[in-house]
């Protein structure tokens, strides 16, 4: 029953979760009978805030700010912060909602939350990005704890922002704690959370190709996004011997037949924070196809031959025509970086052509579970190795695969992970509510 008709993106999100627990419904009444379904569709709190700042010109803006506080029956909410002109209420209830099911196939005790704001911080001044973090901080930190919600990065929110947001946090409540997640390392942060999100992408996908007997070796690659999560997934597929050939921002698509060059990418989007066209003053042999020229049906990126894709941009970006391009040049593999970059029908093309589908919930799920081992150095005042991370990143995410995979088998549907992720994760948090009572 639609009671936001507005809330598009939060509508498909619940629709493609309740579709695929169709089965434990059937024949597990207790989840009817406890209302498990009403009572996880609905947050158990949505903050929404003023977010007045003053821009270098002396002019005052007002931003639109949000926190979803979705569900609080495995651990304190933990989700990320996204600033993105396109940010609204139903953006963040649904990544609220899959961050529920993301987390609880972690295996870690954390509930799930999201939050952001409608800022761009496109060609705003460092100063500008400071005041309205401040601004936001002032707000948001009367509903947030190291005990209660944990907010993270996301799109448009890094280590300068969460940096920003620390010290008002700290200025406001006077107390140094992990409060926040994707901290500097100089103060509090977890050697790699900044890589999480990408490299647990590209182990899930070596774990899905591992049980089709086959690996990244020598595949060639198109990746989306240029931000924290497709630069990372990039660095990792050149670690296992695999080549991303593509790269896409908010203005177009990037492809580079020999390989794209990862440090020159990391210094056009971490450093000087400019377009990918930019590319091609370096490299006049790559190829850069600008939104406005993209196919109708889809995006420019999907359109190349590859053995591999892996969505790391943002929601809707991977369309049916995307998915039969993809699949009519041989693509074999899907792993989502992103959350719910693919198109409900676009996922239904996957499945029924029966390649290596990894949806987002876990394969993108290595980020917050990283986030979860920065709160555990944070409470016990330790700092792990890189390698003593990664080795757990790499384990969370092989357990994920598991998880999702012997829970596909036991319904009966060898190899659909998106049925097996929503249903391991759904059980996890749904028998904790029904644990925990009525509230
Ligand atoms: P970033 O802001 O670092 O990067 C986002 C990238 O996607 C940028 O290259 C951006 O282009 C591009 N992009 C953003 N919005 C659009 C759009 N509407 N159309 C086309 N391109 C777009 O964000 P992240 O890398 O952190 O996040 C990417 C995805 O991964 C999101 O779906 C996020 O929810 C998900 N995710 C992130 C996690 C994390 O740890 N960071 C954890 C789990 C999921 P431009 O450079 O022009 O801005």
């Amino acid at each position: 029953k639609c009671s936001s008709p507005a809330q598009t993106e939060f509508y498909q999100a619940v629709e493609e979760v309740l579709s695929s627990l169709e089965p434990l419904l059937e024949t597990n009444s207790r989840y009817q009978q406890q209302a498990i379904i009403q009572r996880i569709v609905e947050p158990e709190r949505q903050i929404m805030f003023r977010v007045p700042w003053v821009d270098d010109n002396g002019n005052i803006q007002v931003n639109k700010g949000y926190r979803v506080e979705f569900n609080s029956a495995l651990g304190p909410y933990k989700g990320g912060l996204r600033f993105h002109p396109s940010v609204n209420a139903g953006i963040v209830k649904f990544l609220g909602f899959e961050q529920i099911f993301k987390n609880a196939l972690t295996g870690l005790p954390i509930g799930g939350g999201k939050g952001g704001a409608n800022f761009n911080p496109k060609g705003r001044s460092d100063s500008e990005i400071m005041r309205f973090c401040q601004s936001f901080m002032s707000e948001l930190y009367r509903h947030i704890g190291p005990n209660c919600d944990v907010p993270a990065g996301d799109i448009g929110v890094g280590a300068r922002e969460i940096g920003y947001m620390f010290g008002q946090y700290k200025r406001l409540t006077g107390r140094y704690e992990g409060v926040l997640t994707g901290k500097s390392l100089l103060w509090g942060g977890s050697l790699v959370r900044k890589e999480a999100t990408g490299y647990g992408t590209v182990y899930f996908a070596e774990y899905m190709l591992d049980e089709r007997g086959d690996n990244l070796q020598g595949k060639r690659c198109l990746v989306s996004g240029a931000g924290n999560v497709a630069i990372y997934a990039m660095e990792k597929l050149y670690q296992l011997g695999a080549t991303p050939i593509s790269c896409s921002d908010s203005a177009g698509t990037l492809y580079h037949e020999g390989g794209i060059d990862l440090r020159l990418i990391k210094r056009l989007k971490e450093e000087q924070r400019c377009g990918l066209d930019e590319y091609l003053d370096i490299y006049p042999d790559a190829i850069h196809t600008p939104v406005a020229d993209y196919p109708k049906d889809g995006h420019a990126v999907w359109r190349y031959v590859a053995d591999a894709a892996f969505p790391c941009a943002t929601q809707n970006e991977l369309t049916l025509g995307d998915a039969q391009a993809l699949l009519a040049n041989g693509c074999q593999l899907v792993s989502e970086g992103a959350n719910m970059p693919t198109t409900h029908e676009a996922v239904d093309a996957f499945l029924a052509a029966g390649i290596a589908y990894g949806p987002g919930k876990a394969a993108n799920a290595g980020g917050v579970a990283t986030s979860q081992l920065e709160m555990a150095q944070n409470a016990s005042m330790q700092t792990w190795t890189f390698e003593q991370v990664d080795l757990r990143l790499k384990q969370i995410m092989k357990n994920i695969f598991i998880s999702a995979s012997d829970t596909a088998k036991e319904f009966g549907q060898d190899g659909n992970l998106v049925l097996g992720a929503n249903i391991a994760g759904f059980r996890r948090v749904a028998d904790a509510m029904i644990e925990q009572g009525v509230v």
